[in-house]
């Protein structure tokens, strides 16, 4: 064994193997791979082996893509075969919501360039003869989909990556990861110990107890999963070609064809986690008992899905356990606080995903930053929140929602409440109707007394949409009050704070007082960051954004930090308060503080510390609602008292308080831009708008290079917001724009503008077909709406009351 490797990926399955051979591909070839068995000893030896493109998240989609184009190239590179059987499959219908969803996958299609289209039932009949299509509206046909040999295809990759210069140590475990003072690590296995400046963790059903090895836990778990493997089926080989794959998400079963009988899958509700306690380093090739009680039901409604299946023996029953995240994505990327340690874990769907891991995770360790946003993916979306029995209870509930519809405005229970702030009691008490980000409850909305506490999961306008129109209304016309804890809080201190920041944001760093809003950018120019920056007191600055981010710009922040002169906190569930807004936002403020909050001492865009009541507060004069607003921030124990003498004062001033939805549909009439939906790794300042926060003069901050370039050069898109002519549904995101019956844009988000009364969509459209007033159109659910660039705010168009 070697002494010293580039990188060392640990794990021989279908993942670790990607990620070796992608690390060749993209030009490393000093790396290794250690197995403690032969390689496909985890979950990877008994899969379906079946792959599809469909991901609730465009870029996971394509990334789905791009590994089931892989294999012919992998084929070809190894010389080894992967079995490949491309049969193309339907996902069936049976009812209109699950219709809804698939139209809008389908618009989702159109604009990524995937070759999907909806089928009638007739059609399915067709495809499919032994599908009954009793009780079937109608399904989608992905021409992608398919199937392989696990086995084949991860020797494939090894392969490929050998040839490529990888070397592989099987039967060779890892024992021990160690950090040494020059920020190397020494890989200790079974046969000697390896130094590196690398490690992946591709441990698959041990990736817990790798990452046990150098501190941290990784929210994901093994499920139990079963799928039959059925004696010869008369209406099976007799056909001239291969059935297509068929997904039956209403029975909770996926089907294809196995050699001259059938495969079946289940993902049963009455579903058990495994491994509970860890996985063993002796668990092997071998496979769990069956359990066909757990599956008895969805069993029942696939022989009538599949009459043939009545008939016919089972051959084989596989049950074997495999890891999925809370949210069933994979933990990708650079592990916040561990330096030089890469995670590859809790991939669920291998051979759907394995090429887009292997791929990004490479990019990311050689190029410095994957060349599309993987967020959804990114190993820092769960931060440090995650206990044990969360990430179980939440891995249960997502696998049994696998085949579930998820709702854009759906809100899951499992495990919930799990961090709450003091006010939750006060929003408890007023009737909240809850949901959670990052771990951390918020308000969605506040039903009105006798009135149940339950948005209805749709996809069109829910039973909250009057009830949002009027915490809407009540900013504008009055004053609204909603918690900030909803934010990620960083606290940068210290004599290098200025530089620091200067250097790691794109605008110039406000003086003290006052607040700027800035862009942070990769080296590459793309936006990985969208702030506001407040300068307290000298060398004392609070940054606020978006509150899923947390732990992902903490990794950045600290990357970047000097040896010494600058400190910098997450005091996101520190500071914490309530922001009012509204046109009597000013009189209530000024009736619960001594300080003279008059426009001409405390203008927009100003910050100022000041008590509140009886608490010591930082007050900034922002809103994201647009409208004339205070951000109020106070330590986490003071917040029950300021939000008594907020709501005391407020009385006679119309105070009410609003919800997460209402404030998301206040800003649509200022077309302010969200983390993620407008901003995110794939957009550029120039694209999206926020180069007007871009401070170009400076002489170095990360991503200038870029940026000049980009400014030179204008964009060929840009953001836009459209009146949208909807009737009981708007767009969520994603939805194609349409010109003249092409797609030229999409939706990056939506919805319903309730004091404006309009429907409004932001997307991305070519820029040269942006003014206002030029028409497109918008697929909604399989409707094609009318919708019209307006690019002037609906509210407060010359932000009067804003500044005001
Ligand atoms: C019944 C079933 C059906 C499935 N069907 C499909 C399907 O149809 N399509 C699909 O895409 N996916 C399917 N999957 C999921 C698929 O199997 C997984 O997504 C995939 O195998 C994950 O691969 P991996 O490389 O991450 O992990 P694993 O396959 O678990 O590999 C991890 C490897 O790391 C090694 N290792 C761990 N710790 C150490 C250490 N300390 N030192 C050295 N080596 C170590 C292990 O020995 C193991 O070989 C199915 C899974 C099951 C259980």
């Amino acid at each position: 064994m070697k002494s010293h490797a580039r990188a060392v990926v640990i794990g021989g399955g279908v993942v670790g193997c990607s990620v070796l051979f992608h690390l060749t591909k993209l030009g490393w070839k000093d790396v290794v791979l250690i197995e403690r068995s032969e390689l496909t000893s985890g979950s990877t030896w008994h899969a379906a082996g079946g792959f599809h493109t469909i991901n609730s998240d465009p870029n996971i989609a394509k990334l789905q893509g791009y590994t089931i184009g892989l294999y012919k190239e992998l084929e070809e590179i190894s010389g080894q075969a992967c079995g490949l059987h491309h049969v193309g499959g339907v996902t069936l219908a049976t009812d209109q919501e699950r219709m809804d969803l698939l139209t809008a996958e389908r618009a989702k299609h159109r604009y990524m360039g995937l070759d999907t289209h909806l089928v009638s039932p007739k059609e399915i009949a067709e495809i499919c003869p032994v599908v009954s299509i009793e009780g079937v509206v109608g399904g989608l046909y992905d021409p992608l989909d398919g199937h392989l040999d696990p086995s084949g295809t991860t020797h494939a990759y090894a392969k490929a990556a050998k040839m490529q210069g990888a070397e592989i140590y099987l039967r060779n475990r890892v024992l021990e990861l160690n950090r040494k003072a020059d920020g190397t690590w020494d890989v200790v296995t079974e046969e000697g110990t390896i130094n590196t400046e690398n490690i992946v963790n591709a441990g698959g059903l041990w990736a817990r107890e790798v990452g046990a090895m150098v501190g941290v836990y990784h929210p994901l778990h093994p499920m139990e999963h079963q799928y039959l493997v059925t004696d010869d089926i008369k209406e099976v080989y007799e056909r001239d070609t291969e059935l297509p794959h068929i997904v039956d998400p209403g029975g909770e079963t996926y089907f294809r064809q196995e050699g001259r009988g059938l495969v079946l899958g289940i993902y049963e509700q009455d579903c058990d986690p495994w491994g509970v306690d860890g996985t063993s380093w002796d668990f092997g090739h071998e496979l769990l008992p069956d359990n066909l009680d757990r599956i008895a039901e969805p069993l029942e409604a696939a022989f009538k899905r599949y009459p043939c299946l009545a008939e016919a023996g089972i051959k084989t029953v596989i049950n074997g356990p495999f890891t999925f995240a809370p949210d069933g994505n994979p933990l990708v990327g650079p592990m916040p606080g561990v330096p030089g340690y890469w995670c590859a874990c809790a991939v669920m769907a291998g051979f759907s995903q394995g090429g887009g891991v292997g791929l990004t995770l490479a990019e990311w360790m050689i190029e410095g930053e994957p060349s599309t946003d993987v967020f959804a993916m990114d190993v820092a979306r769960y931060g440090d929140f995650c206990t044990n029995t969360y990430t179980r209870e939440k891995v249960k509930e997502n696998y049994q929602h696998r085949f579930s519809i998820v709702y854009p405005n759906e809100e899951l229970p499992a495990a919930r409440p799990l961090k709450t702030t003091p006010a939750y009691g006060i929003w408890d008490r007023q009737n909240a109707v809850f949901g959670s980000g990052y771990g951390l409850e918020h308000v969605n909305y506040f039903a009105p007394a006798g009135q149940e506490r339950y948005e209805t999961p749709t996809f069109r306008r829910s039973n909250a949409f009057d009830i949002v129109g009027a915490e809407c209304r009540a900013v504008r016309t009055a004053v609204g009050i909603n918690e900030i804890h909803n934010f990620g809080k960083y606290e940068v201190t210290g004599p290098g704070a200025e530089d620091y920041l200067n250097i790691i944001m794109a605008n110039r760093m406000p003086s003290v007082g006052r607040i700027t809003l800035t862009p942070m950018l990769s080296p590459s120019g793309v936006l990985i960051g969208d702030f506001t920056v407040s300068h307290i007191s000298q060398g004392r600055y609070q940054i606020t954004g978006s509150s899923t981010a947390q732990a992902y710009h903490m990794r950045w922040f600290e990357k970047h930090l000097p040896d010494h002169g600058v400190d910098v906190k997450n005091i996101s569930l520190d500071r914490i308060g309530f922001q009012i807004a509204g046109p009597n936002a000013r009189a209530l403020l000024s009736k619960t503080t001594r300080a003279d909050v008059s426009n001409e001492a405390f203008a927009f865009l100003r910050v100022q510390e000041m008590e509140v009541g009886n608490a010591p507060a930082t007050v900034c004069r922002v809103s994201y609602t647009g409208d004339l607003g205070y951000e109020i921030y106070v330590p986490a124990a003071y917040q029950v008292s300021l939000y008594e003498t907020l709501a005391e004062a407020g009385k006679d001033l119309g105070l009410k308080p609003f919800g997460m939805r209402a404030m998301m549909s206040l800003r649509l009439e200022k077309s302010f831009g969200s983390w993620l939906r407008e901003y995110k790794p794939d957009y550029t300042p120039a694209e999206t708008g926020l180069d007007r926060f871009v401070q170009f003069q400076k002489e170095n901050f990360i991503g200038r290079e870029a940026a000049v370039i980009a400014r030179d050069t204008p964009p060929k898109r840009h953001l836009a917001t459209l009146i949208v002519d909807a009737d009981d549904a708007d767009v969520w995101g994603d939805e194609p724009i349409f010109k003249n019956g092409d797609v030229v844009g999409f939706v990056t988000s939506g919805g319903y503008a309730h004091f404006a009364e309009k429907s409004v969509a932001i997307g991305f459209l070519p820029t040269d077909m942006i003014e206002d007033g030029a028409q497109f159109e918008i697929e909604i659910l399989g409707d094609m709406r009318s919708a019209i660039v307006n690019n002037t705010p609906l509210f407060d168009p010359n932000a009067e009351r804003m500044r005001g």
